[in-house]
């Protein structure tokens, strides 16, 4: 009957409850982080996590680990002469502190009462019950929590919030970005599809800490299943009474909304988020006004992404003090890296900031596969930077200010690892390749530079280069990242400025081979 199951759904995830009655489930989850080894079949209470699970083996987890509990050896991770049977003592999660991702691939994100189990609202609870936090004291809170944001901005959470509660407009909006669109990135799709309750319990904390009553979700349409089940969530968190009129008959309603975005990377930027939201073409204005006073529909807006809204309910449970005990001083907390590329682990992890790029590429990652030789890593998407094998920057701590130290981003949270086989220019090309493809025109740095600098690369791929070329591509590098009105512009050229900077050999072999 399992095997039956499993063949008529195709994958393991689907199969609802399998056998109820003799306390046998098969539960829908989340991701479980480590992409590298999926299909992943984790079996509680043993924690036994099974890796590259073919559907040949489902027979075999039935009869041995379901039925005896005995473990298969041959489905889990060796290490030399080691096997980890528990999931929690294989290196690639052993060495994560996972916060924000504790619940993805442990619980049925379909299920409200899942969630709840494992401690959530909890922490709306401690917000609106008789003993009620004041607005000001959340955001006084989440400020002292030292959170940053975690889109790529690094700006404090809880500044942005209290200077929304400052505003005197009546109508103000709270807005979950979750446009991922960084090439790499999978770390704010993966908590929407396996955490979607604490994405909306910590925006409707935001709305009640900054006087807001309404809330916008805004996920890119190419991520359906994580539309799904946020729906799902809505929907269960207004039947149990958790969004709506009277939360937790607090006297406090706030009602919650998914708008879909079409795929344009440039609707990641704050202005053009909420200009599509209303219906507009997404395209960044001219600040001030700042979405804190003028942000959706022309009122005052919170707007913050999902890893951000992910780490409230955690903030508000353990408070400012225990929270800051994680990640640095000034970065306090952990984040989640999509970690792709030329790396043995590929996966979603998450560490404590501050974590060095050597811990998360040799220690979690596992290193270079085929005995190959580490060469880059491109932190932060299209504007990041691609930061070189080199003693300092392989010992470079993850955090906001320490990768603006050396020309890079900790963006969103994508980190592709290259090998020593990997093209500079061709990394700098691709980048810009799309980035010009997303530009949305408005001003002429980003809209002409971009062309122009793509021309260049592609110029100096061909064979054509000069050295003439080179310091061109430099020269309008800089006026793009100086004039450019917004992020999208700003920070185009960061992967060109740091290869030219890193890797300038490399571009020199290209045009010195011509000739
Ligand atoms: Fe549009 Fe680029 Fe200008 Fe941003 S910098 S407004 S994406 S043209």
């Amino acid at each position: 009957e399992f095997v039956r199951l499993v063949k008529e759904n195709g994958i393991l995830c689907d199969v609802d409850l399998l056998k109820e009655e003799e306390g046998i489930s098969v539960k829908k989850s989340g991701c479980h982080g480590f992409c590298e080894a999926g299909p992943l079949v984790r079996i509680e209470p043993y924690n036994y996590l099974y890796l590259r699970v073919k559907l040949e083996d489902c027979e075999d987890i039935f009869n041995s680990t379901i039925l005896k509990g005995e473990p298969i050896e041959r489905l889990m991770y060796k290490d030399s002469d080691k096997i980890y049977k528990t999931q929690e003592e294989i290196p690639f999660y052993q060495k994560q502190t996972r916060l924000v991702l504790e619940n993805c691939g442990h619980m049925d994100a379909e299920n409200i009462q899942e969630y709840i189990g494992r401690g959530g609202y909890m922490a709306l609870s401690k917000v609106l019950s008789s003993n009620a936090m004041e607005p000001k004291e959340v955001c006084k809170l989440i400020q002292d929590s030292g959170l940053k944001g975690r889109g790529g901005g690094g700006y404090l959470a809880g500044k942005k919030w209290s200077q929304v509660l400052s505003q005197d407009n009546p109508t103000k909006y709270v807005v979950c970005n979750g446009d991922e669109g960084d090439p790499g990135a999978f770390m704010d799709r993966s908590i929407m599809e396996g955490d979607p309750h604490k994405i909306i319990e910590g925006m409707i904390i935001a709305g009640y800490a900054t006087g807001a009553h309404s809330g916008y979700i805004y996920v890119r349409a190419e991520y359906p299943l994580a539309v799904e089940r946020l729906k799902i969530a809505i929907n269960q968190a207004e039947g149990v009474g958790l969004l709506g009129k009277n939360i937790l008959n607090s006297g406090f309603d706030f009602d919650l909304r998914i708008n879909k975005g079409a795929g344009a990377f440039v609707c990641g930027e704050g202005s053009a988020l909420t200009a599509s939201i209303e219906g507009e073409r997404g395209m960044p204005r001219v600040k001030p006004p700042r979405t804190v006073e003028q942000g959706l529909f022309g009122c005052p807006t919170v707007l913050n992404n999902v890893e951000t809204f992910a780490n409230v309910p955690l903030i508000i449970n353990i408070g400012a003090d225990e929270y800051k005990k994680y990640g640095t001083k000034d970065s306090p907390g952990t984040k989640a890296f999509a970690l792709t590329g030329n790396v043995v682990n590929t996966g979603l992890i998450e560490v404590p900031m501050g974590t060095t790029i050597r811990q998360v590429i040799f220690d979690i990652g596992g290193g270079i596969p085929d005995g190959k030789k580490f060469k880059a890593v491109q932190i932060g998407g299209p504007s990041g930077g691609c930061l070189t094998f080199d003693e300092k920057h392989l010992d470079i701590p993850l955090s906001f200010d320490s990768l603006k130290k050396v020309g890079a981003m900790i963006g969103s949270g994508g980190m592709v690892v290259m090998n020593e086989d990997t093209c500079m220019v061709e990394v700098a090309r691709f980048f810009m390749n799309f980035t010009q493809r997303e530009s949305c025109g408005k001003c002429i740095p980003c809209r002409e530079g971009t062309k122009r600098m793509l021309e260049i690369l592609e110029k100096i791929i061909n064979g054509s280069g000069t050295l003439e070329d080179l310091s061109l591509l430099k020269e309008i590098a800089d006026t793009v990242k100086n004039t450019s009105l917004c992020g999208l512009g700003k920070t185009a050229a960061n992967p060109i400025l740091s290869t030219l900077e890193y890797f300038y050999d490399e571009y020199l072999a290209h045009v010195v081979d011509k000739k």
